[in-house]
């Protein structure tokens, strides 16, 4: 039986990417399974790839409406397209449901979007970020923003010491930090996340307490995340919401059939399953290594390798592939791939996502990061969780083939690898009690569930956060 509406109408919105879709929609879903009506709001370029049973999907404009991001061409420009019209057509999207049976009483939007706490409060309803990084990415960059830690570090600032945090060297910092110059829209983006927190009603993290709640409780001064994940589809966690196989969402169209027909013949825990995302784009010398290196391994594998990336792989490379050794994939339903059991390894760019999903699976990683936040994650993949290790670059910032042939060999059967499979097992059942009814991720869903409610009795939108706020 569905549950009964009571009356709350969230609006969800996201940064327009494969990785802040997925996690935000999943939210929506929690939302809709608790009773809320949730709309899911995101640009007319990616509207038509969202399909989630039970939520509504409204799109809003960025400017950019039959290319979205490659339109505009740099980050500047979208980024400002983006909150110009956005917060346009956000605040004309409430408008229309405002005399309607669901009028909206809060926005959920991507913590990138801070301009939509404005219009939420605008027209005087509840506001939340939602941050999709992981909760120590996110008090790294708070701390950036708040002067603690300053930019550029210096050499005698190192390792960086937070607390619950490990020390963090440089190559362990996101990218933006580590050179700030590099990229200097993202670094800006990141930093605009933090300065109106103290207006939002809700701040929602991507992670749960036992795996980042230390780190939580130590920035919450500055970050007062309420960590509500791993936003993951039900049916590989807890299974609570109904047929929730994937997230509904996919900018690009899976191979879902072509891999798991392939995946049928072989054994248990035999293939690597590599993917780098939906961003990450390498240079041909680092394609040559990573396939020689596969090769090198003499084990099967899946490779997720976008359309764009394609010719840079090695010609008789492909020619190895069609012999049954490898499968190229252009993309695929990844966490069909992480749930199967012929998968014994995930090769990954630690995106967040990725990570969680990996760790949410219990499937040991080889973390192989590249920018922003993944040189982050792998640090606390391979030394804090330790569901993996972290291959290393050389001084060009090319991770060689025998690097990776030996990360594959250490996780496969390894020395390490009977404590990775361990650890990986823990993670797993952890993430699943975080979100199953009851769990840390639960209670906190139910907690701000309670008081859309709560508000809507009242007829009046009281600040969630405010401690006398009792129903
Ligand atoms: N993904 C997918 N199919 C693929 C590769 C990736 O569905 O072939 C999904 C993956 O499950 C994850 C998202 O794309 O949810 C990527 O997000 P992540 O944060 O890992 O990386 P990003 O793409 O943002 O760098």
């Amino acid at each position: 039986m569905e549950p009964k509406n009571h009356g709350s109408h969230v609006i969800v919105l996201p940064y327009p990417s494969q990785g802040h879709i997925n996690p935000l929609l999943q939210f929506a879903k929690h939302l809709a399974s608790k009773g809320v009506k949730a709309t899911l709001a995101t640009t007319h370029y990616t509207v038509k790839s969202i399909c989630a049973r039970n939520i509504a999907v409204e799109p809003i404009s960025d400017g950019f409406d039959d290319g979205g991001f490659t339109q505009a061409r740099t980050e500047d420009v979208y980024l400002k397209s983006l909150r110009d019209n956005g917060s346009r057509s956000l605040s004309q999207l409430i408008e229309k449901y405002e005399d309607s049976k669901f009028p909206i009483n809060c926005v959920v939007y991507d913590s990138f979007f801070p301009w939509a706490l404005d219009v939420a409060k605008t027209h005087g309803i509840y506001g939340a970020p939602f941050f999709t990084n992981s909760a120590s990415v996110c008090s790294i960059f708070c701390r950036v923003h708040h002067g603690v830690v300053r930019l550029p570090m210096k050499e005698e600032e190192l390792p960086l010491m937070m607390p619950a945090m490990p020390p963090m060297n440089l190559v362990d910092l996101p990218s933006f930090v580590q050179a700030p110059e590099s990229y200097p829209a993202y670094l800006a983006m990141q930093l605009t996340q933090y300065p109106n927190l103290d207006k939002a009603d809700w701040v929602f993290g991507n992670s749960f307490e036992e795996l980042e709640g230390q780190v939580v409780t130590n920035v919450w001064e500055l970050w007062p995340g309420k960590l509500i994940g791993p936003m993951i589809p039900s049916a590989y966690l807890d299974q609570r919401i109904k047929d929730d196989k994937g997230y509904g969402a996919s900018l690009w169209k899976p191979l879902s059939s072509e891999c798991a027909k392939w995946l049928e013949t072989k054994s248990s825990q035999s293939v690597i399953y590599v993917s780098f995302g939906s961003m990450v784009s390498l240079t041909e010398e680092q394609m040559e290594e990573m396939a020689w290196g596969l090769k090198g391994s003499n084990l099967d594998f899946i490779w997720v390798v976008r359309e764009s990336e394609i010719t840079k792989l090695p010609s008789e490379f492909i020619d190895l592939t069609t012999k049954g050794k490898g499968l190229i994939v252009t993309w695929c339903n990844q966490l069909e791939m992480l749930a199967h059991e012929a998968i014994g390894c995930f090769v990954t760019h630690c995106g967040w996502n990725s990570t969680l999903e990996g760790l949410g699976l219990g499937v040991p990683m080889v973390g192989v990061p590249k920018w922003a936040d993944q040189l982050t994650n792998a640090k606390f993949i391979e030394e804090i969780w330790g569901i993996g290790v972290r291959a290393k670059e050389d001084e060009k910032g090319v991770l060689r083939r025998e690097e990776l042939m030996g990360c594959l060999k250490e996780v496969m059967e390894g020395e390490r690898s009977v404590e990775i499979r361990k650890n990986a097992c823990k993670w797993k059942e952890l993430a699943k009690e975080a979100i199953s009814e009851g769990g840390s991720s639960d209670k906190s869903i139910d907690e701000f569930v309670e008081h859309l409610k709560c508000g809507n009795e009242k007829g009046v939108v009281k600040k969630l956060t405010d401690e006398n706020d009792h129903c």
